[in-house]
């Protein structure tokens, strides 16, 4: 007598805590299917530490009873916002060449656990860059998942791929949604009783053109930037000059927030009897450069209207040799 025991069924679905993410999640485990969830997190995320995506991917994968691996992406989509294949959108967000490199990481785990397919909560036309059917093709191709990703939300509007057409899953229960509405989600969602999901899943700061110009800027002087350097982007009035850069915090938040990112070398200044920013170099410090960053901290700050003002400074970790710079208002 053969001894055969039934082994359920597994995928692996890319989850961002989002709406979209997670009813895909559900129509697919609602077939009895065994889902493992992956979240991807870049330095380029929108959210803050009270909302992130990680938090939320956490919040909606408990709910669901379905096991989360998180990835934090960094060296090697740094090189793709450099050099992406298939061309920046907007912003400097490499979208295509952003899915690929996550698509082809999911591939290797659904090998790994012996997953057959990859779900997504991609709506047809709803992304610009991403989500256009020649732009699926592309992604699908060349990560090595053609015809193996299943996508709930607009599997009626779409070529069925391999595991509907073998019967693996029930393409009869997925849906027909396409573009920018919400409304078809929300219904499904309050059909299958979910009501507790953010709004909408988290941005990309690499879409936003006024910090995709200063990112082109801190790569043209940094080409391989640490996370502390783009940590530093998101923070503050941003100046480049020859190979170093400016930072001058805007409020009381920032000028905190630049403190904390300081490192060993970088320059910290502030006016010495006046309220306003802190500045930080980072790079080559010249006596030009001091004197540029003295000016910016004093025109940013309550000393601009005095006929002068102190600037003091200091080297992070060589706080005992700070320094004075003079500087006469025009
Ligand atoms: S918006 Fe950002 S995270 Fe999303 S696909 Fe594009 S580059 Fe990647």
């Amino acid at each position: 007598m053969t001894n055969k025991i039934a082994t359920q069924l597994k995928a692996v679905a890319l989850l961002s805590g989002g709406l979209d993410s997670r009813l895909a999640v559900r129509l697919v485990q609602e077939q009895g299917i065994e889902v493992t969830a992956l979240n991807y997190i870049t330095p380029f995320c929108t959210c803050t530490a009270k909302s992130s995506c990680r938090l939320e991917a956490k919040k909606a994968a408990e709910e669901y009873g379905v096991k989360l691996k998180v990835f934090y992406v960094f060296e090697d989509f740094i090189e793709i916002i450099r050099n992406p294949k298939h061309g920046h959108g907007r912003g400097l967000n490499p979208c295509l060449d952003c899915r690929i490199m996550m698509f082809k990481n999911a591939k290797k785990y659904m090998d790994e656990i012996g997953a057959s397919f990859l779900v997504t909560g991609e709506v047809l036309g709803e992304r610009p860059m991403s989500q256009r059917p020649d732009a699926i093709g592309t992604i699908e191709r060349e990560s090595g998942l053609s015809g193996l990703i299943v996508r709930p939300l607009s599997a009626k509007l779409m070529e069925p791929s391999l595991p509907e057409r073998q019967g693996l899953v029930d393409r009869s229960r997925f849906m027909d949604i396409s573009g920018r509405s919400r409304k078809p989600q929300i219904k499904m969602a309050e059909k299958l009783g979910m009501n507790d999901y953010p709004c909408a899943a988290g941005g990309c700061l690499l879409t936003d053109k006024d910090f995709a110009a200063r990112l082109k800027s801190l790569l043209e002087i940094s080409p391989n930037p640490t996370r502390n350097d783009i940590m530093l982007l998101k923070v503050g009035r941003q100046r480049f000059m020859d190979d170093t850069r400016i930072v001058i915090g805007r409020d009381e938040k920032e000028n905190f927030r630049i403190k904390t990112l300081a490192r060993t070398g970088d320059i910290l200044m502030e006016a010495r009897d006046a309220v306003g920013p802190i500045t930080l170099i980072r790079g080559e410090v010249t006596g030009d450069i001091v004197k540029k960053a003295a000016q910016l901290t004093i025109g940013y700050g309550k000393a601009k209207d005095e006929p002068s003002a102190i600037v003091s400074y200091f080297s992070v970790g060589d706080e005992s040799a700070a320094k004075q710079i003079e500087i006469i208002n025009s």
